[in-house]
């Protein structure tokens, strides 16, 4: 077992250094992540999520390869649009709605993105930021650059079924499904047309696979900012998913600074390979003993939590 650290080329969800804990078991490696603001609560159903890799292994994969999108965080218009062209993927998912930024900063970001990936796909996140009314008014002005779709515009769901009503642009449910106490809510109340799944924070690929078959809408796997190790999970997930409509988030490992594997998860013309990984590259990138001992503790609550 190994707690990680590594850098992030920007800041992302408010951080610059992801970390979380590795560990092998007899079906393989397995990450163990949840964000440092989530709770130990919240962090059981991550812990399902590493038990599934490190024990039992994934289900039979259906596909080879999975498409992604590559993943433009609150940046600049000019480092938004290399970011795209260096990813080779065809379908950019771009982060609107960043506290401290303005609905002018977003359209200037998503016009170079869509600018530089021509006729690919362009999404937008905004990780349930907006008001009802913040959200229509952004996207009257983004929907001229043809998004595929919102994902998240605001938190809760009866607004997420609100702006769906009021909108043309196809509305994606993310938070509202991996943090909520009931996630077919999204189905019940009529308010996403597409499900955005997760392995670690929804407990699994076999979870995701049951709560894919519940909801009835077609899927976004998407990534929790996990090494490539996590990554593999999700990658599992798209390829055992029945049906896969859209490109996948799961290119994120470019977004660090150094990984844990010499041959990490990346995307090839836009495709990630399915395959599992093996960490080779742990030294250079294992947390210092103070944040260890953090983590190790961490670990042993959640543990105790999920035990009792
Ligand atoms: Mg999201």
């Amino acid at each position: 077992m190994i707690t990680y650290s590594l850098g992030l080329k920007n800041k992302f969800r408010g951080i610059t250094v992801r970390e979380g804990i590795l560990f092998e078991g007899p079906a393989g490696w397995a990450e163990w992540s949840p964000f440092l603001d989530y709770d130990d609560a919240t962090s059981v159903s991550w812990l399902r999520a590493a038990r599934e890799a490190a024990y039992d292994g994934w289900p039979a994969p259906l596909r080879d390869v999975v498409p992604v999108n590559c993943t433009v965080p609150a940046i600049s218009p000019e480092k938004a649009a290399a970011i795209v062209r260096a990813s080779g993927c065809r379908t950019a998912k771009v982060k609107v709605a960043e506290p401290g930024q303005t609905l002018a900063d977003d359209i200037a970001r998503v016009e170079a993105v869509r600018d530089a990936i021509g006729d690919g796909q362009v999404r937008i996140d905004a990780n349930g930021l907006w008001s009802v009314d913040e959200a229509l008014h952004a996207l009257k002005q983004l929907s001229r650059f043809d998004l595929e779709y919102v994902e998240q515009p605001c938190m809760a769901v009866e607004d997420l079924a609100a702006v769906r009503r009021r909108t043309d642009v196809l509305v994606a449910a993310d938070e509202s499904i991996r943090r909520a106490e009931d996630p077919l809510l999204v189905k019940k109340l009529e308010a996403a047309d597409i499900a955005v799944l997760k392995v670690q924070p929804i407990g699994g690929v076999r979870a995701c696979l049951e709560i894919a078959e519940q909801i009835g809408l077609p899927v976004v796997v998407s990534s929790a900012l996990e090494t490539s190790v996590g990554i593999a999970a999700g990658v599992a997930l798209a390829a055992a998913l029945p049906e896969l409509p859209y490109a996948c988030g799961l290119a994120t490992v470019s977004m660090f600074t150094s990984e844990v594997v010499s041959d990490p998860l990346l995307p090839v013309d836009g495709f990630l390979p399915v395959r599992r990984v093996q960490p080779d590259q742990l030294e250079a990138n294992r947390a210092d003993a103070e944040r260890t001992a953090v983590w190790e503790q961490r670990l042993s609550r959640v543990q105790q939590r999920s035990a009792g």
